[in-house]
């Protein structure tokens, strides 16, 4: 097998342990006779996986009791429309903070059920920075604030959390909401200050297919829009421990052992600071050179998604070829913004990142 380093944005690397037990268990789990992607979602062994699994995160991310975990499907984009359906709650309002491509494709959504306020836009900046607190301004009734914690796209991320009651307009009791598909589960979280979170998995948690929604209790109480269809309430999954239906089954099994694998790792504090070192690793090789550049604002640059551009955009198709002849591939820009990324979520191994800067050094040396 030719071993390569993945930074794909997603789907993306999962930790070869977990592959390697996933492999292993395949055919017989637990001396079941069966297949994970076999057995029946109401049988006693799939139960058993799905409870470890939530189990293990609810621990693992500190998540409070009165937060319902609901493992849904439809990707995080369906969350751009579950959230206004099942939050507006009769307000007439929502406040968005829009930082890049995802943050306008929840925006976009969400203003088919609501009027939209962008309470704050880093659109003049070219969406190359988080815009700064003292100049957002909240609609006081807004049913609640989303934001999206760090832009896949255009590798800005936020490294702190909005407090609605400290910005103009705002106040506590409004739910602050997070689409946190590309850094959930990359550091630690304060999940009391949100309201809601939702995350696709297949950026840092498993594989495609399923997206992990994390909702406060009283939240659930809220009255849906009216006509929203059953599978797109919150209650019916909440209600029936996302069992309503048959629920992505093999994606919740994997996820769960990553969950344990993060444990391994020593949960994560520790990988947030492996994810700084491999992440400063790569910015450190830009900065230091005139061959390499990073549009974004450096106090805003995200630990997950390096976007990078070369001097000379000509030598693009070059660099990946060569890249990709050591097996370091899935390095090309979202096809937006062209360039290249670097993505280098929780699994991609410290020696992934250095095979990737040693490369950046040499492909300077040779072309600049
Ligand atoms: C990938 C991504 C999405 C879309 O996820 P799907 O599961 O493909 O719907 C939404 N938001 C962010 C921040 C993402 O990175």
């Amino acid at each position: 097998m030719n071993k390569v380093y993945n930074f794909s944005a997603g789907p993306a690397v999962l930790p070869e342990e977990v592959l390697r037990q996933a492999r292993d268990e395949m055919l017989d789990w637990h001396g079941s006779g069966m297949s994970v992607m076999e057995m029946s979602h109401r049988g006693k062994e799939f139960m058993a996986i799905a409870e470890k699994a939530e189990h293990d995160l609810r621990a693992l991310a500190d998540i409070p009791a009165d937060y319902k975990v609901l493992f849904l499907q439809g990707g995080a984009s369906s969350q751009f429309a579950m959230v206004p359906m099942n939050l507006l709650g009769g307000h007439h309002c929502a406040d968005y903070i829009n930082t890049g491509q995802w943050s306008q494709k929840a925006i976009a959504e969400a203003r088919r059920y609501s009027t939209v306020h962008i309470a704050a836009s880093s659109e003049p900046d070219g969406f190359n920075s988080i815009p700064l607190l003292d100049q957002w301004k909240i609609t006081p009734d807004t049913a609640y604030l989303h934001y999206t914690p760090n832009e896949t796209i255009g590798g800005v991320e936020f490294h702190w959390t909005p407090d609605p009651s400290a910005v103009s307009g705002g106040n506590r009791d409004i739910p602050l909401v997070a689409d946190m598909s590309s850094n959930f589960l990359s550091r630690p979280l304060d999940i009391r200050k949100f309201g809601l979170i939702y995350a696709g998995a297949q950026k840092n948690v498993g594989p495609a297919g399923l997206v992990i929604v994390i909702i406060r209790e009283d939240l659930l109480n809220l009255p849906p829009l009216d006509g929203t269809p059953t599978m797109y309430r919150y209650k019916t999954h909440a209600e029936h421990a996302s069992m309503y239906n048959t629920p992505p089954t093999y994606a919740i099994y994997i996820m769960g052992l990553v969950m344990e694998w993060l444990q391994k790792q020593g949960g994560l504090a520790a990988m947030e600071q492996r994810n700084i070192a491999k992440a400063n690793l790569i910015y450190e090789r830009i900065d230091n050179s005139d061959f390499y550049r990073c549009p974004v604002t450096k106090t805003d640059r995200s630990r997950m998604n390096v976007p990078f551009t070369l001097h000379d955009a000509r030598l693009d198709e070059v660099f990946l070829q060569q890249a990709k002849a050591r097996g370091l591939i899935q390095l090309k820009g979202h096809r937006s913004v062209g360039g290249m990324r670097a993505s280098v979520y929780n699994a991609m191994p410290l020696e992934g990142v250095l095979a990737l800067t040693t490369f950046m050094q040499e492909f300077e040396q040779t072309h600049a």
